[in-house]
């Protein structure tokens, strides 16, 4: 397999607007909260299993998909992008792509391959997501392919990092750490 196509763990099928994610501890898939507003998922979303972002989560994933799976299917992902978000003043990339196993997406190898409404369209949702929660999302743009796989990396090597830790419930204590440092503010 290209080192492109990466395998995300599905938590949010496409078109839900039930937050759902695996619990970190127990490992199963629990209902976070429903979206306060009238918004839904543009995307398949989920995560990089053994990665760890600025927020003290797995690295999140938004992909294309045609027709929606489940919650905890393993999919591969061939990432061309990513998004650069900026979540209540924590650094929270999602990395970006299409089901690699979907041939509707075959001709799909990079971000300008992608219609730009569909772009626009999952922009506008991470926009708006939270606006009945009076939280603000900003969005620095987009990163290539080249900046997203660099960015998976990076959170494969702070999980290496950081995953005694986190098995020992350090999670918190850690973002604390971050933020006095400075580390993954934006
Ligand atoms: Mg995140």
């Amino acid at each position: 397999m290209s080192k492109n196509v990466i395998p995300m763990i599905v938590e949010i099928p496409k078109g839900s607007s039930n937050k759902y994610e695996v619990d970190g501890v127990s490992g199963k898939i629990k209902l976070d909260r429903v979206l306060y507003g009238a918004n839904f998922y543009p995307g398949e979303y989920g995560m990089v299993e053994n990665t760890l972002d600025w927020d003290g989560d797995p690295l999140d994933v938004i992909s294309l998909c045609t027709y929606p799976t489940l919650p905890g299917v393993e999919v591969d992902v061939r990432i061309l992008g990513s998004i650069k978000m900026i979540d209540a003043g924590e650094i929270d990339t999602k990395l970006f792509g299409v089901f690699n196993d979907d041939p509707r997406f075959k001709s799909y190898e990079k971000l300008s391959d992608v219609p730009q409404h569909l772009r626009d369209e999952i922009e506008n949702f991470f926009l708006q997501y939270k606006a009945l929660q009076k939280k603000t999302v900003v969005i620095n743009g987009w990163g290539d392919q080249k900046e997203a796989l660099h960015e998976l990396e990076e959170c494969k090597e702070r999980f290496v990092e950081y995953k005694d830790r986190l098995a020992k419930g350090q999670r918190d204590m850690i973002l604390e750490e971050w933020k006095a440092k400075g580390l993954g503010q934006g």
